[in-house]
């Protein structure tokens, strides 16, 4: 290759290097550490470059010298800088401590010492020239070389690793960043290797197109996988710590990363999943999953949450699922992030507090119907009675009769005085279920009070509300009541009392059936007597006043 070429050749590599340098000091803001230091290495890379651009134009002038000499401060500035950068990617928060850039300064400084001193002590570089600073490329090497080259390539050894390391533990969403990083150091790093050895020949040394190829790769690197922003070790850190299990699809539905929540999750569910998840298609790893429809996930942004159901061991496991499309800043489809939150305990305690609900309503039900009843006879009390009869007097038209009864058992005290109270309780709970009996469906039957019942008859007239009065009346005389060891007689004297003809409030078809009852008492009991006809003075009423009574 002629010099000129040559030259020309190590200008553009320069001017590459610089360019790319321009593009990662502009996007230093977000990964400062990471930005600097691969700044350091691309700038002092240039400046190799055209050391040597400078070598192949005047070989043979004290310039050529100087600037050979110059680079190894910029090569001891590059290996520190490839360390950071190493150590940049094991932790996106890691800045150099003091102590670090000190230690890593130490070689630079004497290297710079030495290179400026050799013409004296020629420890460095020997042989024609070496002295008077003239055509490099016969220089032998001398010890401090070998010792300087023995400290760069550990130190880029170390990086190597740093970066391996990283590559090989980082999730598959930031491989390729890191794969970039470490085939772009390898190249410069090899073909170092093959000049130090001499196997490039009268080519001359071809690291600094080594660096231009690693510049190209840094800058796809950033532009193409954002290395400079997505940031994997803080979300390596977040993805590992959080409880909710992030799974993260290819376009084609394969699982390209997913968290240790989201592994144990689906081993949970499924023991039998192969070892490695990764790769794995999304409808296998993630079968058994209800109504999970995988596939309806890539198409929309964000999508709603969706809630998943399965059951495990007796176990049942409810997870909340949100959808993401993933997407580059191009607005290129990189696959699906879901995201699912264990939802199981809190779903458990809301199906126990509805269940609790449930039972606090229906003993509210009981409590309100026990409030409503009376304990003895279980009919309904005073208090439903009054409640219901009002809005049903309401409801009703003045063609459409409501009637009252006002049952009263007659002489009852003396059935407690002989029997005792318990065969009292008895009785009452008999004729409680004579009345039942006797009434119509729609009828309300309710314990007035002590040993009186009142019964409302909607739709009943008066002559059909004295029917019933009298079928209940002739059933407790003619048919003894079985309690205890006797079977006791016992009459009932009733009041009727019919809406409108009687009265068209509660209140005075209540007073119309009590007083309706009062003549039925002093007409001599086991009597039916209806309240209208009385008070008009009509003697007929006593129609169906019982045999015998009296
Ligand atoms: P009359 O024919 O005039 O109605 O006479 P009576 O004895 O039935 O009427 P009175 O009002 O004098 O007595 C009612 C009795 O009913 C008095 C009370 O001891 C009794 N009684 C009221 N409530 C109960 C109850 O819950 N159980 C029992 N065993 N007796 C009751
Ligand atoms: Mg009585
Ligand atoms: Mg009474």
């Amino acid at each position: 290759m002629s010099s000129v070429v040559h030259a020309v050749a190590f200008v553009v590599a320069a001017a590459v290097l610089c360019a790319v340098a321009l593009v990662v000091w502009r996007r230093r803001r977000e990964r400062t550490v990471m930005a600097s230091s691969m700044g350091v290495v691309l700038l002092a890379a240039a400046w190799w470059s055209l050391v040597d651009a400078v070598i192949v134009v005047e070989p043979a002038r004290p310039v050529a010298g100087i600037a050979a000499l110059s680079t190894f401060p910029a090569i001891g500035a590059m290996v520190a800088a490839f360390v950071c950068l190493g150590l940049s990617m094991t932790g996106s928060g890691w800045r150099p401590g003091r102590r670090l850039l000190v230690g890593l300064a130490v070689e630079p400084v004497l290297v710079t010492l030495v290179v400026a001193t050799n013409p004296w002590h020629l420890a460095f570089y020997r042989g024609g020239g070496a002295a008077t600073l003239v055509d490099p490329n016969s220089w032998q090497h001398g010890p401090l070389f070998w010792v300087h080259s023995a400290y760069s390539y550990l130190l880029i050894v170390v990086g190597i690793v740093l970066v391996a390391r990283g590559w090989s533990r980082s999730p598959a969403l930031f491989r390729g960043q890191r794969l970039s990083i470490l085939l772009g150091a390898l190249v410069p790093a090899s073909l170092c290797v093959l000049n130090l050895v001499g196997v490039t020949g009268d080519f001359g040394d071809p690291t600094p197109f080594g660096f231009a190829f690693m510049a190209v790769v840094v800058a796809v690197a950033i532009v193409r996988q954002d290395v400079l922003r997505l940031a994997p070790v803080a979300r390596d850190v977040l993805f590992a710590t959080i409880s909710d299990a992030v799974v993260a699809l290819s376009p084609d539905g394969r699982i390209i990363d997913l968290n240790p929540s989201a592994e144990r999750i689906l081993r949970v569910a499924d023991p039998d999943l192969p070892p490695a998840l990764v790769g794995l298609p999304a409808e296998v790893a993630l079968a058994g999953w209800g109504a999970f429809d995988v596939a309806a996930g890539a198409a929309g942004a964000v999508a709603a949450e969706t809630l998943v159901m399965r059951v495990v061991d007796g176990r049942r496991i409810d997870l909340a699922v949100r959808r993401a499309a993933l997407v580059d800043k191009r607005g290129r489809s990189l696959g699906t992030v879901l995201v699912a939150r264990d939802v199981s305990a809190a779903n458990a305690q809301n199906r126990e507090l509805a269940e609790q609900l449930r039972t606090i309503e229906l003993l509210r039900r009981d409590l309100a119907e026990q409030a409503n009843r009376d304990p003895l006879t279980e009919l309904h009390n005073r208090r439903f009675i009054m409640e219901r009869f009002g809005p049903m007097l309401s409801r009703s038209d003045p063609v459409t009769p409501v009637s009252v009864l006002m049952v009263d058992i007659d002489r009852f005290k003396r059935v407690n005085d002989r029997y005792g109270h318990q065969v009292g309780d008895d009785v009452l709970v008999a004729v409680a279920g004579r009345l039942t009996d006797a009434v119509p469906p729609g009828a309300l039957v309710a314990r007035w009070g002590g040993e009186e019942f009142l019964v409302v008859l909607p739709g009943a007239g008066l002559t059909d509300a004295i029917a019933v009065a009298d079928r209940v009346r002739e059933r407790c005389e003619v048919d003894p009541f079985d309690v205890g060891q006797v079977a006791h007689r016992c009459t009932v004297s009733v009041g009727v009392s019919s809406f409108p003809v009687d009265g068209l409030t509660v209140v005075d078809l209540l007073e119309a059936s009590d007083r309706a009852l009062y003549l039925a008492k002093r007409d001599g009991r086991n009597q039916v007597r209806s309240a209208g006809p009385e008070l008009a003075g009509a003697p007929e009423v006593t129609s169906w006043t019982a045999p015998g009574a009296g």
